[in-house]
């Protein structure tokens, strides 16, 4: 019936509402944690799957809000739309750089510690001159930096892409592919782009160990990596099969809770230590 109807009608605005509402709080409370810089940042190890060493590690952010933690796959999309995430990118590319500095300063010189850029922040005129002063300002070597962007810059304006990521080759920094597969760009940037890396999206490693198909997928990316003299990381690895999979295939590197959760700075120190130890 039509009140019926004017129920769920108003069900769901109240629904709507709470949410936009909750969004706005978590906005609001982002404006004051970017202002005093109340995130941490995280680091994930990768391993290299011939030597089963740590190579360097992913910077993953996190944010304890009122005691709980809120994933940055909420919050770093609220970010971009509420127009934060300039000010927040450059806190995480400086603050990653920093740390990543001292990381190497402990004598581990061949370290490359992994940041995730924003399609946003990469797009801006910018962002070469920042990535170049944030270098410069905090002594870290453009080799012991990588920076892990989504095939979506490239779709977002192919030009301007070519042109940063030239640059920012010039410079010595790593450039992967993150979520790779996942995309929707076809495959010809590959020839254009100097890229050093693809990091083959999670969904496919989930449960490649019983899905033909994932494992197919995985295979023709790992052989596109070698053709094309690529890196290829695998993340997402939770257990020994998937471990024995990957390494069969012959894929280069790997992520995953299998070898560490991401990690606070000084229990990073102490995995690096531990591993690297004779
Ligand atoms: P991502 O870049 O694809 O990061 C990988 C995510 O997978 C991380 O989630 C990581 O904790 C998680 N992960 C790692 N190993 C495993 C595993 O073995 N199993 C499972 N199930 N998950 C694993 P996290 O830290 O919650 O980050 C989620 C997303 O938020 C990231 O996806 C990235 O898109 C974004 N993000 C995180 N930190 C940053 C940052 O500093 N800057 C930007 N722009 N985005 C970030
Ligand atoms: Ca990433
Ligand atoms: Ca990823
Ligand atoms: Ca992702």
């Amino acid at each position: 019936s039509a009140s019926s109807g004017d129920k769920t009608h108003v069900l769901f605005n109240l629904q709507l509402g709470e949410k936009l509402y909750y969004e706005q709080q978590l906005i609001e409370d982002m404006r004051i944690a970017i202002e005093m810089a109340q995130f941490e940042l995280y680091f994930q190890p990768q391993m290299s799957l011939s030597s089963e060493k740590i190579i360097g590690a992913e910077v993953l952010i996190r944010w304890q809000r009122n005691g709980q933690w809120i994933s940055p796959s909420e919050f770093i999309p609220l970010a971009e739309r509420a127009g934060l995430i300039d000010k927040l990118g450059d806190w995480i590319l400086y603050t990653a750089c920093q740390k990543a500095k001292n990381l190497v300063s402990l004598g581990w010189n061949d370290l490359v510690i992994a940041v995730n850029i924003s399609p946003l922040q990469f797009g801006r005129k910018d962002f070469l001159s920042k990535v170049t002063k944030v270098l410069k300002d905090t002594g870290l070597k453009a080799k012991n930096l990588e920076l892990e962007v989504t095939e979506g810059v490239i779709i977002y304006n192919e030009n301007e892409a070519i042109e940063t990521l030239a640059q920012l080759k010039k410079l010595g920094v790593h450039l992967a592919i993150d979520d790779f597969g996942t995309g929707y760009s076809s495959l010809s940037y590959l020839r254009k782009f100097n890229i050093d890396k693809l990091k083959i999206d999670q969904s496919f490693i989930q449960d490649i160990e019983h899905q033909a198909a994932d494992q197919s997928i995985v295979r023709t990316i790992i052989e596109l990596g070698r053709n094309l003299e690529l890196k290829v990381i695998a993340e997402g690895v939770e257990g020994p099969e998937q471990l024995e999979l990957l390494a069969s295939m012959g894929c280069d590197e790997i992520q995953g809770f299998y070898f560490s959760h991401p990690l606070p700075e000084q229990d990073f120190i102490d995995f690096v230590k531990h591993q690297r130890s004779p």
